[in-house]
């Protein structure tokens, strides 16, 4: 198999790749590793001090729970394969406080102390409170290493998969059409021809149409598999793929000796 890079954009936490001489059944064993088993960091255990918030308890629990948190996979193990059976020991456990003090209006997630300064709420300004004056919060939080398949709060990002698409542009009887037509960039218009501006086919949803549109307009589908991945900003696209590697092996070599 081989895979090559189409476009990364770290600052969406985005990226999709080319896979070649493989199907599409391994494209979704990945797929499902990536959101059912890669283990990331999330909020799991909630110590309430004070919340005269307008948010109940359990919602800002809810809140708490699905803001992504920064992991750092070589440092916690899984609380079930720790040395501490269960218990609960700092390789295992992360303890997070959030304190309002005299604070007035929103209350964002940067304003949590965590003891690992390496996890953190992985984007700063995602509100968890909006607070009147005498409104107050002070809880302690207890983030644990889980996966997607126990809760979607565990899965480290969304990805998906389709086949290349390949546009070829013959004798098009109605450019002018097919231009105004055309919504996401795929093609423009040069002295009456179109041009395909070729970096905004993969993301195109709307090539079916267009050849639909125009008989000199066609598309056909590769073997090759465009597979996407966003994170949610817990791991990068790359830790993530490579930790889905990484399962993906143990389970073979798992099944082997069951074999
Ligand atoms: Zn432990």
């Amino acid at each position: 198999m081989k895979i090559e890079k189409i476009k990364e954009e770290k600052k969406k936490n985005k990226l999709s790749i080319l896979l070649k001489d493989t199907d599409e059944v391994f494209a979704n064993a990945i797929r499902r590793l990536i959101l059912e088993e890669v283990p990331t960091l999330a909020v799991e255990d909630l110590e309430i001090k004070e919340n005269n918030s307008a948010l109940y308890d359990e919602f800002i629990g809810l809140r708490l729970g699905l803001i992504p948190l920064k992991t750092d996979l070589k440092s916690y193990n899984l609380k079930e394969k720790c040395k501490c059976e269960r218990a609960g020991c700092a390789q295992c456990e992360l303890k997070i406080t959030l304190k309002s003090g005299s604070k007035k209006g929103y209350v964002y997630a940067e304003d949590a102390q965590s003891a690992d300064p390496k996890c953190v709420f992985a984007h700063p300004k995602m509100p968890i409170v909006k607070l009147l004056s005498k409104q107050k919060i002070d809880m302690t939080m207890t983030a644990i290493l889980g996966t997607g398949r126990n809760h979607v709060k565990w899965s480290p990002g969304w990805a998906y998969f389709k086949k290349e698409p390949v546009l070829t542009v013959g004798k098009v009887s109605n450019p002018e059409l097919v231009a105004e037509k055309c919504s996401d960039g795929v093609f423009t218009l040069k002295n009456k021809k179109l041009e395909v501006n070729e970096e905004k086919v993969y993301d195109s949803q709307l090539l079916d149409y267009y050849s639909e549109l125009d008989k000199g307009i066609t598309v056909e589908l590769t073997d090759n598999i465009i597979f996407t991945l966003e994170s949610w900003g817990q791991l990068s696209c790359k830790e993530i793929l490579s930790k889905s590697a990484d399962i993906f092996i143990d389970k073979t070599e798992e099944m082997e000796k069951l074999i």
